[in-house]
């Protein structure tokens, strides 16, 4: 057993941190405030491949691996959790849904573009009354002719208000739930497709978050991803594999918070010395060190398995989530503790890091659905 990252690998990791260091931390916090996703960044992402990671290369992509897509997610986490949000989102999500289940037209008119970061990708599963019981989703697809005719509305979408190109979910069956779902693909610009509110977030500022309507929006009956009525089953192998990136994400976010508290603890003075000395502290650094560690073999391991083609990953994705996802927030939390008031405020990072990690927990299942799915696993029922 090698758990070391191969060469190739390392220089990833490199490239990805110092494009975050450069490119994206000087801008973090007027992103930040000013709620916006930085459009500009796409031509640099998708110069890195960070826009087709797992794209394969007869596609646009950079055709990289589950464990290298980690990495990457990892390092812009780090930097700016947001940013890695929407990356995230993009890829783990929009492009894989139709890498995975698309035809080769889909892949050639629409994934083609989502690599080559000429747009964003959003996703939409989640509705009003439908997030943890997404089956329970009311928005409709009904055939007309050679047409679908989509109503309804998403919520909380990524890229909602900005994503050239969405993939969508909606009730195709006259049998509710997960057997009666498919799932489509929509151009930004069709007839009947709008942008709803922009939600005002805690954290997580520079990602988009909003709202999807769709009013009597016809689409052809070609943009339809893979077999009517297996949209659900669909979004649900989405997200085996988008977990691991969210995995991912906390795993970096937690770093960033671990080397900002560790910075802080070297240089802040009480009582004569630095806080780095006293036992409380450096406990608080070594757990935080530890559960980190902890976190991304968790998640290198789910990643390394879709790696080796394993079937699915559910129960490892969703143990790398919960528990990445769960340390992350207790990292940011001492993040703020060890820089004290100056935690409290907004010229360290310490504070960003705490509002934008409970993200992290909610996103892509929250932690109650993650045990529940592990439980039912264990169980057997
Ligand atoms: C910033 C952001 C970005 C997002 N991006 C996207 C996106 O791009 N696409 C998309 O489709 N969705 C997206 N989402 C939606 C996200 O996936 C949902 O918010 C999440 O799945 C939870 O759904 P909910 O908010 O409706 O909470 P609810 O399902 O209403 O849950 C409320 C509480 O009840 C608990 N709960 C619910 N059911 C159970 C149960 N059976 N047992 C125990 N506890 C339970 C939950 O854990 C939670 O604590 C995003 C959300 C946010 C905040």
């Amino acid at each position: 057993m090698d758990l070391r990252l191969t060469d190739e690998q390392q220089l990833l990791r490199h490239a990805v941190r110092e494009f975050a260091e450069s490119e994206i931390r000087p801008h973090v916090m007027t992103w930040d405030e000013a709620q916006t996703f930085p459009m500009d960044l796409l031509p640099k992402l998708a110069a890195l491949g960070l826009m087709g990671i797992q794209v394969p290369e007869a596609w646009g992509g950079a055709g990289m691996s589950a464990l290298a897509y980690c990495v990457c997610i990892e390092e812009l986490a780090r930097v700016d959790p947001s940013i890695a949000l929407s990356v995230a989102a993009h890829n783990g999500l929009c492009s894989a849904h139709l890498s995975v289940f698309g035809n080769d037209v889909q892949k050639d008119e629409l994934l083609r573009p989502l690599a080559a970061g000429q747009q964003l990708g959003a996703w939409g599963l989640t509705e009003a009354n439908a997030g943890s019981d997404a089956a329970a989703m009311r928005t409709s697809a009904v055939r007309e002719g050679d047409t679908w005719v989509l109503n309804g509305s998403k919520q909380f979408i990524t890229h909602g208000s900005i994503g050239g190109t969405l993939v969508v979910m909606a009730v195709t069956e006259k049998t509710p739930g997960p057997k009666g779902v498919s799932a489509f693909v929509v151009p930004r610009g069709q007839p009947g497709l709008s942008a709803g509110k922009k939600e005002n977030k805690l954290g997580m500022r520079a990602s988009d978050t909003s709202e999807v309507i769709f009013q009597n929006c016809r689409v052809p009956a070609a943009a339809m991803i893979g077999k009517q009525a297996e949209g659900y089953l669909q979004a649900m192998q989405i997200l085996d594999a988008g977990r691991i990136g969210i995995a991912a994400l906390a795993v970096g976010l937690a770093q960033g918070a671990y080397e900002a508290a560790r910075r802080y603890a070297l240089e802040r003075r009480q009582f004569g010395r630095p806080i780095a000395e006293f036992q409380a502290i450096r406990w608080k650094l070594a757990d935080m060190a530890t559960r980190i560690e902890a976190a991304r073999l968790l998640t290198y391991r789910a990643a390394w398995l879709r790696d080796q083609k394993v079937e699915r990953t559910s129960t490892e994705s969703s143990i790398a989530k919960l528990y990445s996802s769960e340390i992350a927030v207790r990292a940011a939390e001492e993040c703020v503790q060890i820089h004290g008031g100056y935690g409290f405020v907004k010229d360290y990072p310490a504070e960003k890091f705490f509002r934008d990690v409970k993200l992290c927990t909610i996103g892509e299942g929250t932690s109650e659905i993650q045990r529940l799915l592990i439980g039912r696993q264990l169980v057997g029922r």
